[in-house]
């Protein structure tokens, strides 16, 4: 991922789409359908593919990522989770990976699982007795697969722009707080930074000008990608930021709670509100280019107006500007 980002001509921007595996093979089939239109409609720098706490989708992620990979040759971040999983299945996980081709992973703590039925039951390395006291938080897993595996994977890691809310812990914990954990995540070898969702463009600017101008100086010139979660209904809006404790600024409540009735308009307003977020975003100084992320919940058109609107989709043939002895000529790849 680090790489492809080095290699975008300057000013350009660029955008990655989450993905997490179905439960059934019929929701993985029309997955598959759905993903292969957007891969070609939309171009995006790389996708991420979910990991179920504990290691409870860790087959469906494989083959979600396995599809995503090698099947449409896209360029994918495998999420990972460390604490509830067996050393055995973070061992697993990383080595089927690196089999499949895929580079880059997001190296995160995760929370117990939430629910039972989703868990793989396929998978017997799921059942194992959670004995591995090696990954308490995420930066173990950071070292852990630098130490296994040197430079071979990209490492992304979690950012919270609002502090960090889970279930283990009934406090939520300020940005300050969470500040001291991200250095270290950073200082272990992360890549690039993934944030949380966010609707607060000010709460988030102000966060990454924290750690741009964070004394310890490890995130002078690390990737922070924004995370953002397209509006699918007012419903699955205010459940996930009450989960994740993210603020519902005055200005986008009230433009939505007017049309909180009507399915079709608060999917209209929301991609309003998304591609203003994204406006406002690209005016933010970034020493290098602009990511965003988009959590898509495997849903395609409200995001994909999003990118339209906001002009984020990369030209289907970029042109390459060579020189020969005899001048310049441009040639599509
Ligand atoms: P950590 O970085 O370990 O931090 C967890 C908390 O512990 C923080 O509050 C931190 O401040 C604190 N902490 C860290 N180190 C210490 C220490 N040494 N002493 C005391 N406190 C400490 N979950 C999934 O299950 N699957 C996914 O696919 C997934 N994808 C995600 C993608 C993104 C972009 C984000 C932002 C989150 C994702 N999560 C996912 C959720 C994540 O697993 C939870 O938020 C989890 O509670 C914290 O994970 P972390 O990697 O941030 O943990």
């Amino acid at each position: 991922i680090t790489d492809k980002i080095a290699a975008l001509p300057p000013g350009t921007n660029y955008f990655s789409l989450e993905f997490f595996p179905p439960k059934t093979q019929q929701g993985f089939a029309n997955l598959q359908a759905r993903l292969s239109r957007m891969a070609q409609a939309l171009r995006p720098l790389f996708v991420n593919v979910t990991w179920g706490a504990g290691g409870s989708t860790s087959a469906k992620s494989l083959a979600l990522a396995e599809l995503t990979q090698r099947g449409l040759g896209l360029t994918t971040c495998l999420h990972l989770t460390c604490t509830n999983m067996s050393r055995r299945l973070v061992d697993d996980a990383l080595e089927q990976a690196k089999g499949l081709g895929v580079r880059n992973i997001l190296a995160l703590r995760g929370d117990p699982p939430r629910s039972e039925e989703y868990r793989d039951e396929t998978n017997p390395l799921c059942e194992e007795d959670d004995s591995n006291k090696d990954f308490i938080w995420a930066v173990d897993l950071v070292r852990y697969i630098r130490k296994q595996y040197g430079d071979y994977f990209c490492i992304g890691v979690a950012g919270y722009p609002e502090g960090h809310s889970d279930q283990s812990h009934p406090e939520h914990q300020s940005v300050e707080y969470d500040l001291a954990s991200l250095v270290e995540k950073a200082g272990a070898g992360a890549d690039f930074i993934m944030t949380q969702l966010f609707y607060d463009v000010e709460a988030y600017e102000k966060y990454e000008r924290r750690l741009r101008e964070h004394e310890s100086g490890v995130f002078n010139t690390i990737q922070i990608i924004p995370g953002l979660m397209p509006v699918q209904s007012y419903q699955i809006l205010r459940r996930t930021t009450k989960l994740s404790h993210a603020n519902l600024p005055t200005e986008v409540l009230k433009r939505l709670e007017v049309v909180k009735g009507d399915d079709d308009a608060v999917k209209r307003v929301g991609v309003d509100i998304l591609s203003e977020m994204v406006e406002r975003m690209n005016c933010i100084k970034s020493p290098g280019p602009r990511g965003f992320h988009f959590y898509t919940l495997n849903l395609e058109k409200v995001v994909t107006q999003i990118l339209e609107r906001s002009s984020l989709i990369p030209p289907a043939t970029p042109i390459v500007t060579s020189t020969n002895g005899n001048g310049s000529h441009e040639y599509a790849i």
